[in-house]
């Protein structure tokens, strides 16, 4: 399927794609980034033109502002999250590097010492900062090894339990960030807390996406001095919600919830391959009122940005993580598969006067991500050499043009072996995959590294992936996508690639190119 043009905005809205006077000026970017939402819980995706896309229905969901951004960006139908899981996905995104050399292989965590950010590794906010912009950090981080860390004690903690998974960031691992409002993970959606740029914790009691969305307009206005008004920024806002918990109104907002009370499972989860026995399936109501949620409080960013007039000269993305199976296939995991639920991901991208606003099934992979955002900017001569992933910024500005990906690459890692702490060291490289504008094919490998599992889907023909092909039936189809996908491994200079897994059925090409080891990838 070829790019389709929207038809022209009409109305005020228009002056928002007309080059302006600004666009002489460094853009800013702001990229908000929910965890956990689904692509087809977007509402949009369910009218003209962007059904064609998809071939499915949309969640029955209520998101206002999303609708209005999708008719004013550049939408991707094919944006996929390669290692769909919070950590990995939150490396990639900001080093441009696959999870083996950014170190960040698996959800980090206190028992995984060794996936945390390499300090060397050179982030978008390094690159960004470089170049004179005032960068801010807002919300979860995630990508870091969980620290006993009080700041204002230094050497001690203060709250119990909260370092498996919650950390601080000193300033010395913050890669550019200026202006700090964060946490690691903490999933307490109406209570949550964060360390500010002097390292202060703040205690809140408010639902966590619109205080930090305060906390932008906040930065935006420069209360209290927090920014270089004379700079560019650069500007995160990494929101929880609507990752779990969804369970009451105790994680989303009751105006949220109301609009979806009073629907039956059945109403709600309205894809074929959902298995509404699922004790989950009462969940739905609560994600789709966090998806509203979310929607509104970006849509108050995008206010903010238009009321100051900073909307012409803004980069501004939304996208997520990765994505939430919600019943699907009857997973209980709501990520780390190769599902589409799981693994598309939103991507939207709105630049008045230099993307023109369409639907596009451009593969967007996570690494991608980084040098297509700096080369977007002006900053195409500074993407750093480390960088593994594809600058796609000239198929974004032309319908058609530039280079465009035939696949997109998917990686599912569990825990390596454990030592006699019980810390888990390396990783076990479960399943590898490929996606392509057709189809979708998984190999799994067990412990011996012999196929534990093809999983093999025609997309086309079969879009909410109930009926799986088989892959001895279909070998020349099956060969196909192994080529594709040694190829890509090999690209990635995956540990599929290095230690030759498979390759009796994974075409590797040439000999693999020397181990590397997590973060050691000099710039
Ligand atoms: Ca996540």
């Amino acid at each position: 399927m070829k790019q389709r043009n929207i038809l022209p905005l009409v109305g005020a809205a228009s002056a928002l794609c007309l080059p302006s006077i600004a666009q002489t000026q460094q853009p800013n970017i702001v990229y908000v980034i929910p965890d956990q939402l689904r692509n087809c819980s977007l509402h949009f995706w369910d009218d003209a033109p962007y059904s064609a896309y998809t071939r499915c229905a949309a969640d029955p969901t209520i998101t206002p502002a999303l609708d209005a951004f999708a008719a004013q960006s550049v939408v991707l139908s094919e944006a996929h999250s390669t290692c769909p899981v919070s950590s990995p996905y939150r490396g990639m995104m900001l080093t441009g590097m696959f999870p083996e050399r950014n170190g960040v292989t698996l959800n980090c965590m206190n028992q995984r010492p060794e996936s945390t950010l390499s300090p060397d590794a050179v982030c978008i906010s390094d690159v960004l900062s470089q170049a004179g912009y005032d960068c801010a950090y807002i919300g979860k981080l995630h990508a870091d090894f969980p620290t006993r860390n009080n700041p204002q004690r230094p050497g001690t903690y203060v709250v119990d339990g909260d370092e498996v998974w919650d950390a601080y960031t000193p300033p010395e691992r913050r890669h550019g960030f200026n202006y700090w409002y964060s946490y690691g993970t903490y999933d307490v959606h109406k209570h949550p807390h964060y360390w500010d740029t002097e390292g202060n914790r703040h205690d809140i009691d408010e639902w966590s996406p619109k205080h930090e969305v305060d906390r932008a307009i906040a930065y935006l206005d420069n209360e209290g001095g927090v920014r270089d008004a004379s700079k560019p920024f650069f500007m995160m806002i990494a929101m929880n919600p609507p990752h779990a918990p969804y369970r009451s109104t105790e994680d989303c907002m009751e105006e949220d919830y109301a609009l979806y009370r009073g629907k039956s499972v059945s109403e709600l989860l309205v894809r074929p391959n959902a298995d509404t026995t699922m004790s989950k399936a009462r969940s739905a109501a609560y994600y789709f009122a966090s998806v509203t949620g979310v929607d509104r409080e970006f849509g108050r960013l995008l206010d903010a940005l238009e009321a100051r007039g900073l909307d012409g000269n803004t980069i501004v993305v939304f996208t997520s993580d990765h994505g939430e199976t919600m019943c699907s296939h009857s997973l209980r995991d709501p990520k780390n598969s190769i599902y589409r639920e799981s693994f598309n991901v939103p991507f939207l991208i709105r630049y008045p006067g230099v993307l023109q606003p369409r639907v596009d099934d451009l593969m967007l992979s996570t690494t991608d991500i980084m040098p297509t955002l700096l080369s977007l900017a002006g900053l195409g001569n500074s993407i750093p050499a480390s960088v593994e992933g594809r600058d796609l910024a000239p198929a974004l500005r032309t319908a058609g043009e530039g280079e465009r990906p035939r696949s997109a690459l998917y990686i599912r890692n569990l825990n390596g072996r454990r030592d006699s702490d019980g810390m888990v060291r390396g990783i076990f490289p479960e399943a590898r995959g490929i996606k392509t504008g057709r189809y979708t094919m998984e190999i799994a490998i067990d412990r011996k590294r012999a196929v534990k599992l093809i999983r093999l889907f025609d997309d086309a023909n079969d879009p909410y992936q109930l009926s799986p092909l088989d892959a001895e039936a279909n070998r020349e189809l099956t060969a196909g996508l192994c080529a594709e996908l040694g190829a890509e491994l090999k690209r990635s200079n995956d540990i599929w690639y290095r230690e030759r897994i498979l390759e009796e059925l994974i075409p590797y090409g040439d000999a693999p190119q020397k181990t590397e080891t997590p973060g050691n990838k000099q710039p």
